[in-house]
């Protein structure tokens, strides 16, 4: 197999709570998964358990081919960043990136190298001197991130780390922490529960659920293809339509209060049907239509998302702002291309 981290088949329990319950991922060397999640899903059990600070139950980390069974966290070369970022506030910024490398007694000037790197890379190459009191939130931050990098960790692993900041300050950091982690073809692990950030950060993502994985994906096939209810619900795609799903003439026929919609591919029997709320037009392209009523519209920025009542069901659609947008209680038509806008699940 490829060098970097593979977890096989990991259990965990805390008394009766099952917090992994047969977790399996990789991360490659100079990649980035993010692992998203609800609150409680197991995001932060499973960085305790590759850090070492926690032990699996059954189930096997391994680094580089070897198992880290048995190894204790300051051998495994992994570095962890939180969310509160815990910066000491009697040192300067010199001394909390130092910290590390101190700990790890490398020499003085091997120390002063590193730091100056690290500092350059997050973009304060000179706030060495500044007290860390005294700094924004985002160079806290920034500061973080280098006390992290500095000792040239194999993984990192960053639990919520933008989580405390803004919402300016964190989308401008998610570029710039992106960029960093890219440039340096860093292995590591981003923690979210914001599928905005797992997005923008990761190549690829790790979808957990109760303690299982739901779904592994590169963030473009997570978010066109979720290959569950919970991960399109989780990714805010609440449009489900119970229905049932027919073979006609070698294609299917699913029969929903949205009437009747034909489809190449599904399965058979009861399914929930999802109307993927970024693929309906008012201007007629698709081969299939709905009539409805607008019963809500809110102003999101860049899209509107409004509320449509269709024979009874209500459903969500994101509409560009940049169009006129159809005014509470304006009847209006959907169309959609069934195969772009369906997706089918088994109930
Ligand atoms: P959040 O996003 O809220 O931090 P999470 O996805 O990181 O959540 P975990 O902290 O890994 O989730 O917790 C997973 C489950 O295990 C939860 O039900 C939690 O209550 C439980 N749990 C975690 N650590 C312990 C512990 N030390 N003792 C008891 N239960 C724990």
């Amino acid at each position: 197999m490829e060098n970097g981290l593979r977890l096989i088949n990991i259990y965990k329990s805390f008394g009766d709570t099952c917090a992994l319950c047969g977790v399996s991922f990789d991360v490659a060397q100079g990649e980035i998964v993010a692992l998203l999640g609800p609150s409680g899903c197991g995001k932060s059990t499973t960085l305790m358990l590759i850090a070492g600070l926690e032990m699996p139950d059954q189930g096997d980390i391994i680094w580089n081919n070897e198992s880290l069974d048995g190894i204790p966290p300051h051998q495994r070369g992994f570095g962890l960043m939180f969310q509160d970022y815990a910066l000491f506030p009697h040192m300067n910024v010199f001394d909390n990136v130092a910290f590390g490398l101190r700990m790890a007694r490398l020499p003085e000037a091997e120390v002063k190298r590193r730091v100056n790197e690290a500092l350059a890379l997050v973009g304060l190459p000179d706030f060495s001197r500044r007290d860390v009191l005294n700094l924004s939130g985002g160079e806290q931050q920034r500061v973080a991130l280098a006390r992290s990098l500095a000792p040239h960790p194999y993984l990192l692993m960053l639990d919520e780390p933008l989580g405390a900041l803004d919402r300016t300050l964190r989308e401008r950091l998610i570029w710039e922490v992106s960029d960093i982690l890219h440039n340096l073809h860093q292995t590591a692990l981003y923690v979210t529960h914001d599928q905005e950030e797992a997005f923008a950060i990761s190549d690829r993502v790790v979808l957990l659920n109760a303690g299982k994985v739901e779904q592994i994906s590169t963030p473009q096939m997570l978010y066109r293809q979720p290959a569950s209810m919970f991960a399109a619900r989780f990714l805010g795609m609440d449009n489900l339509v119970k229905g049932v799903c027919r073979r006609v003439n070698g294609g299917y026929e699913v029969e929903s209060d949205l009437g009747k919609i034909s489809l190449s591919n599904s399965v058979e029997g009861n399914i929930m049907l999802l109307l993927r709320p970024d693929a309906v037009n008012l201007d007629g392209r698709g081969s299939c239509r709905l009539d409805g009523r607008v019963v809500k519209h809110s102003f999101r920025g860049n899209t509107c998302r409004v509320t449509v009542i269709v024979n009874q069901t209500l459903l969500k659609f994101d509409f560009p702002s940049s169009q006129p947008i159809p005014q509470v209680g304006e009847e209006l038509q959907l169309s959609f291309d069934p195969h772009e806008a369906i997706q089918v699940f088994q109930d």
